[in-house]
């Protein structure tokens, strides 16, 4: 794959070291998970590692298995927090210009409606 460089000016990077405020869901020791700015179902969380990886594909081959882990139990704790079943949610990374991702910093989507 071709060498890319991680950009520090992104808003996650700023709200992973505390510089913005966030709506904070959950946070673990490899990842924080906050509620979507602006909300694309009722519940719009985030999940985003908390290393400096660009997205998806950088994260796999990158992080450790340690990091990768946790942020796959992130979201199934998130599932099962939120009460997304047995109603059913989605999740979705964007990646580049094609995948429309606007915030260059490894994030996924979950996008459900909560059981309650
Ligand atoms: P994308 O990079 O296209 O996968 O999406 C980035 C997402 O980040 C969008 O859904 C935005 O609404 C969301 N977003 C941008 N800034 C913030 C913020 N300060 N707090 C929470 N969510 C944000």
């Amino acid at each position: 794959m071709t060498e890319r460089e991680y950009n520090k000016d992104n808003v996650f990077y700023k709200i992973i070291n505390k510089e913005i405020n966030s709506n904070l869901v959950l946070e673990g020791k490899h990842f924080i998970a906050i509620n979507d700015i602006s909300p694309k179902a009722p519940v719009h969380v985030l999940i985003i590692p908390k290393g400096n990886y660009i997205d998806y594909a950088d994260f796999v081959m990158n992080a450790t298995d340690e990091e990768i882990i946790d942020f796959n139990k992130g979201i199934a704790t998130i599932v099962e927090q939120m009460k997304l079943l047995p109603g059913g949610y989605k999740l979705l990374s964007n990646s580049g210009l094609f995948g429309q991702q606007e915030v260059p910093h490894m994030h996924v989507h979950i996008l459900g409606k909560s059981s309650n």
